[in-house]
């Protein structure tokens, strides 16, 4: 069977080329696109091609400028809306935030409180991103002060493997269940979460609000494939410009998601910037991207394997088994058994290599000994990896 690598390579080289940051930085290694993602030149085009020939507000004029803008923020709805794969679109709705974080905080916030009751129970992730917690907790908090007690229960996590755990969910998710947030893909270990598992557990009813900041860009995301209620997302980690993110809400579970108040004007740019990313995205194929950026992660989780200086998070047995490294898609995250891992992030970077290390916003996280994360995008190379590999074992 050929190599995912070899067979894709001609299809990777072209795209590679189009990110003008990547090639004018040849000695450098990016590393870090779990954090941000470097722009194709499409997307900088899009921003330069709408500052320059229609920058109006949106919603408010009525010349051509202004209906332009206005024309492109619904438009780049719809565009969500098909990159997601959602077969209904005139039920959902798409919301426009400045990111992940903000996107979760509206679902707490402007959807979450009409939902419950007293003594009804939220089930939400203690392991992920601090972003997919604080804002259900600040929920629970705010309707305590209104006389409405909530209880928070944890979806269970297993560190050792990175992932959820399901059985142990079943014992979580009783008659007062009324809401699960989860996350697609892992932002330290990487690993696939397999929302569908989570479906099964709390059964056709309850509303699952989706954390696909590391999935969205990345890999195919179908709506109609995952049972969810909302899939929330960062524009930045998507190839579009930061500033940039949106909710989708299917609105079939629950109330209907209205983010209240006045929104002022919304980030057209950023909203460009997006919709042309998509646009990049869907014609490089999702899947793609999926395919290079896993076979290349598997090389460097293979590598770390064969080294003993090096500890995997995430899923430290069987790592050479193709099921636990299937799992795991364009990000791992490890430490050197005796050097520190931000040290070792300066000593990387001293040769060439851009890695993030330290906790990684992850909840709980501060009192954890730090990580190197490395994360990928379909603009790394084999070369790239095999280079790393050659410098982490000189380290050894
Ligand atoms: N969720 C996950 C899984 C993330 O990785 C991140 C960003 N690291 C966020 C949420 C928050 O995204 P943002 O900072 O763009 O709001």
């Amino acid at each position: 069977m050929a190599d995912a690598v070899e067979e894709l390579t001609p299809w990777q080289r072209p795209l590679r080329a189009q990110f003008p940051i990547i090639v004018g930085h040849p000695e450098l290694a990016y590393l870090d696109s779990a954090a941000t993602s470097q722009k194709p030149q499409a997307v900088l085009d899009a921003v330069q091609r709408y500052l320059t020939t229609s920058n109006a507000n949106a919603g408010r004029g009525s010349y051509p400028w202004a209906n332009t803008t206005t024309t492109l923020v619904e438009s780049a709805r719809d565009r969500i809306k098909e990159f997601l794969g959602d077969p209904e679109p005139d039920r959902s709705t798409v919301h426009f935030t400045s990111g992940a974080s903000e996107g979760l905080r509206s679902v707490a916030r402007d959807w979450l409180p009409a939902l419950l009751a007293d003594g009804d129970e939220i089930v939400v992730p203690f392991a992920d991103h601090q972003a997919n917690l604080a804002p259900w907790l600040e929920t629970r908090e705010l309707l305590a002060r209104q006389g409405v007690r909530i209880r928070v229960r944890e979806l269970p996590y297993q560190e050792s493997s990175g992932d959820y755990d399901p059985a142990a969910l079943a014992e979580v998710v009783g008659p007062r269940t009324r809401f699960v947030a989860a996350t697609h893909v892992h932002h330290v270990h990487g690993v696939d979460l397999n929302v569908h598992r989570i479906r099964e557990a709390v059964g056709p009813r309850t509303p699952i609000c989706l954390d696909a900041a590391q999935s969205v860009g990345h890999m195919p995301v179908s709506v109609a494939d995952l049972d969810v209620d909302f899939v929330v997302f960062s524009g930045h980690k998507a190839l579009a410009l930061p500033g940039s993110g949106a909710v989708w809400a299917r609105g079939r579970r629950g109330p209907a998601f209205r983010p209240g108040g006045w929104r002022g004007t919304p980030n057209t740019v950023g909203i460009a910037s997006l919709a042309a990313a998509l646009d990049w995205l869907g014609a490089a194929g999702p899947d793609r991207i999926e395919r290079w950026t896993v076979a290349l992660t598997s090389r460097l989780t293979e590598g770390l394997s064969r080294m003993d200086a090096y500890e995997v998070l995430g899923c430290q047995s069987s790592l050479s088994a193709a099921s636990q490294v299937q799992r795991r898609r364009s990000i791992v995250a490890f430490r050197h058994r005796e050097i520190a891992s931000h040290d070792l992030g300066f000593i990387l970077f001293s040769h060439g290599f851009m890695v993030r290390s330290d906790s990684h916003c992850q909840a709980g996280g501060e009192e954890k000994e730090g990580s190197v994360r490395v994360s990928l995008h379909v603009h790394n190379t084999p070369e790239e990896i095999a280079e790393l590999i050659a410098a982490l074992a000189s380290l050894q």
